[in-house]
């Protein structure tokens, strides 16, 4: 049985939300779905919708926060994809059983209340991989 079928975002890292807002919504068009200022991950995050998709637009609250360290080392840029899935700890445990590394052995809670896991990114190719099961209500 296949882990994913569905990607929920595509994670970018900003310098700021407002200016990279120019680009994603006033450019591109994209409807801003959500903002919020999530102080324990260091981030103020948008989601955008792209069709069922979203882009999430991540700007740092400070340089040594984890998006802050990213944009010092990589600048900004594509930061992570995400999966989404309708039982995140089920799929924890598919991954864990084929091996793969986690950062969240068990979800926490993320943007708009969803919860949301990392794996670590030297089990992925260096490609920083997120689950996702979104709150209840959200049902995309
Ligand atoms: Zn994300």
């Amino acid at each position: 049985m296949r882990v994913f079928d569905r990607i929920d975002h595509v994670g970018v890292a900003v310098q700021e939300i407002d200016s990279a807002l120019e680009l994603w919504r006033d450019g591109f068009k994209l409807d801003v779905a959500h903002r919020e200022i999530v102080e324990d991950q260091g981030v103020e995050a948008v989601l955008l919708n792209v069709g069922e998709n979203h882009i999430e637009l991540l700007a740092p609250l400070g340089p040594d926060t984890p998006v802050g360290k990213f944009l010092a080392k990589r600048g900004p840029g594509m930061h992570h994809i995400a999966y989404q899935v309708p039982d995140i700890e089920a799929t924890l445990q598919q991954l864990a059983e084929a091996g793969l590394p986690l950062i969240d052995k068990t979800p926490r809670v993320g943007i708009g209340g969803a919860l949301v896991a990392f794996l670590e990114p030297k089990g992925t190719g260096r490609v920083l991989t997120e689950i996702v099961q979104p709150a209840d209500g959200e049902g995309h």
